[in-house]
Formats: structure tokens, sequence, C-alpha cells
């Protein structure tokens, strides 16, 4: 998944743009920038590649979720249905607005199941957000449905999915909303930054000034510019964007290869006939940042991830034991944790969290292993690592 791996040439020279006339700022400085507006650039690199009419960069991939949610009108008390397996950004962006994120299960294709959405649906829920775990996608054209049949926004947390598609769509643009990340690990970085990208022309606007203030970016004076309503400032730096400008030229060669490598891994695994893999939805297509497996069950699969460990194949995670991307870990969460007090609506509305129980999730999490598929390793060491790995699976089945 990481563009990191491959910094190099490219990105160094659209730095030393930035670095040579020293505006490091996205806004402003017309005249002493010489013509380069990496931010901006980028966002047009952004709408061509996504297919859509806008894009808006942001300082990170939280930020993005977050706004992609408030551009949608969520806030004070709506709630926002989520999947409990997720990074723990995607509950934080919906507190950050004093929205209530609503945990349900997911299914094999290891994002949110349909019909425990169907059930968490009532009368205060003003989104469903989907979030595309290790690279594949939830099943969107369902959720679109639900979305319809109750006026609800569909926003796409797409930070784990970059270059990933859908029934031809680029993930992210099929939504109301979508939001990227560009973290140091994601498949292509700034470094730190996000994104999100719409086709509705009100919500590029409103996010276009709500990073910013609320600065309505008319006329070329910042100060004489007037703020329609309020914002906050989620800019991202003009050296942010240059990495991100040298990555996304990068996009679609980083996607073959980890298509390749991904491809060599699964087809070595697929001899272990108690091995399944991650449902895809019908149309959709990877971006092949991780290959997610299941096992029989769960002291295997805690088995098969330490014998990884101990034997050297790295980057192979356990989400059930993980404390960042799953609910049973989430105590913070449960027990509200917070530094200020939250309002009482969020605080009643998280009150499910101290019963409620995920057995769905638990039967697919317990039993997932996704393995991260590097950019950088040689076609030896694939084929070295993928016997590595059916040799040690067989070992713990055997
Ligand atoms: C990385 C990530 C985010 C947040 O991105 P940051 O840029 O690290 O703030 C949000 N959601 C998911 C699913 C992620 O993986």
């Amino acid at each position: 998944m990481p563009g990191f791996e491959l910094f190099g040439e490219l990105e160094r020279k659209e730095v030393t743009d930035v670095l040579d006339n020293g505006v490091l700022m996205r806004y402003g400085f017309d005249g002493m920038r010489k013509g380069h507006w990496k931010a901006k650039e980028l966002e047009i690199e952004l709408q061509k590649y996504f297919q859509v009419d806008h894009a808006q960069l942001l300082s990170s991939g939280t930020a993005a979720v977050s706004m992609s949610l408030a551009v949608a009108g969520v806030g004070a008390g709506d709630e926002v249905i989520m999947p409990c397996f997720t990074f723990v950004a995607s509950f934080e962006a919906i507190m950050m607005l004093g929205a209530i994120p609503v945990l349900v299960d997911i299914d094999d294709t290891l994002t949110l199941d349909i019909e425990a959405v169907k059930k968490a649906i009532t009368p205060k829920t003003k989104a469903i957000m989907p979030v595309h775990m290790c690279g594949s996608m939830a099943n969107l054209e369902a959720l679109k449905s639900i979305c319809d049949k109750h006026n609800l926004a569909l926003i796409e947390d797409a930070c784990q999915a970059i270059g990933g598609t859908y029934h031809g769509k680029p993930l992210g643009s099929y939504g109301d909303v979508g939001s990227f990340s560009f973290d140091y690990v994601k498949t292509i970085t700034c470094g730190e930054g996000g994104a999100i990208i719409t086709n509705n022309p009100k919500y590029a606007q409103f996010a276009d000034h709500y990073s910013d203030h609320g600065h309505d970016h008319i006329g070329n004076d910042r100060g004489a510019e007037t703020h329609p309503f309020l914002g906050y400032n989620f800019r991202i730096s003009e050296l942010n964007a240059a990495v991100g400008l040298a990555q996304i030229k990068r996009l679609n060669d980083f996607i073959a290869i980890q298509k390749n490598n991904y491809t060599i891994i699964r087809e070595a695994l697929s001899v272990i006939p108690e091995i399944t893999f991650r449902t895809v939805p019908k149309g959709g297509e990877e971006n092949y940042s991780f290959l997610s497996f299941y096992l029989p069950d769960l002291e295997l699969t805690r088995k098969v991830s330490s014998e990884f460990k101990s034997n050297g194949v790295d980057g192979c995670f356990h989400y059930f034991d993980n404390n960042w991307h799953y609910i049973r870990k989430w105590d913070h969460l449960k027990e509200v944790k917070s530094l200020y007090p939250i309002s009482k609506e969020v605080m009643e509305g998280l009150e499910y969290l101290k019963t409620k129980s995920f057995e769905k999730s638990d039967h697919f999490v317990g039993r997932n292993l996704s393995c991260l598929i590097k950019l950088s390793w040689t076609e030896k060491e694939v084929q070295d690592r993928a016997k590595k790995m059916v040799q040690i699976i067989k070992s713990v089945l055997h």
C-alpha cells in the first residue's frame, strides 16, 4: 500500500520548486511563487484521476472524512452509520462534528453488512459512511438504494482504497462525497494530507471555504475576503501537496505493481483448501494494497499470525487483536474518555456501545489476516515470501 517506498526524483523535483521560491502556503503570494501552485495542480490531477468535478485538498484524511460529513450538513446529534472494523479516524471524524457514530457489523467483504445497516436506521440517521477497508469496497449499490429510500447522504471513507473501482467508477466517486488520506502509509502520500471529491458544486464550495476559516476566496486580497459561514483551518501546505503531485502521476504504476505482487501470493495461497479470500462485491476491483484471507478459526489465525511474525513474514495484520482498527480494543470510545466535556446527546448516543456485541464481525475479523502488499519487493522476494507463507500455514493447519 505505501507510496513512501518509492519516494524519488519526481518527488524531489516538485518539492524543490516550492523551496526555490519559499511560498509554503497554498493561497496568496501570487508575485513570489513564480507560477507554482502545487495544491491547485494536485486538485486538478485528483479531479482527472477520480473523474469528478471537484476535489479539495486538506491537511489530513481525518479532516477529509470529517469535512465530507460537514459539507453534507451532518452535525450535532445526527447519527452516522459506520462499520465497527475501520481505523479510529472514522469515528473521530464524526465526533468532531458533535454527531454520533453508530457502529454496526461487517460481513465477509470486511466492510458494512447491509442487513446491519438497515436495522440501525432511526429518525436521527443522517448519513451512511462505508469504509473501503484494506483496498476493497462495500456493496455501494445496496447502500445507495438504502440512502435513496431514507433520504440519507452516502459518504465514502476511501482512505484505504485509493485507485480501486466499483462498477467502473473510482472508489470515492460513487457516493455524495468521498474522502482520501495521503498520510505516510497510504497508497500515495503527501507526508500528511487528505482530500475530498464530489460532483456537487455546493459541497465543493462549502469545502473550499470551510477548510480555510470560511474565506470566500473571491478577489486577490486575502484580508479583504468575506466569510459567509464559520470555518476552520484544514489547509494542506505546498510542500505536502508537491509530494502528492509527484505521487499521483505514479499511482497507476503503483497499482499495477501491487496487482502483480498480490496475484503471485494469492495464487500460492489458493492451493490450501482451508483458506478462503475476502469477498469483493460484484462489479468491484480492489486496489491490491492488501491480500485479505480467512483461516478456519480464531485460534489457528492467532497461531499463523504469530508464526508469520517469528519467521520474518512482516506486514500481516490480525486486526482482531489490534488496538487501532477494531471495536474490541476501543475502550476509550466505549467509555468516552475525552479531554473535554462531550454533549449529553452524544454521551447518550454512545450508551449502546457498553452492551452491544458484534458477533458477526468477530466471526470474520477473528479469522482474517490482511497482508500488506509492498511496492519495493523484487519478483524473487515475492515468490520466496509466498512460498514461506504457504509452508507456515500448512504446518499450523496440519
Ligand atoms: C488513514 C485513515 C484515515 C485517516 O487519515 P489520516 O490522514 O491519517 O488522518 C481515515 N480512515 C481510514 C479508513 C484510514 O485508513
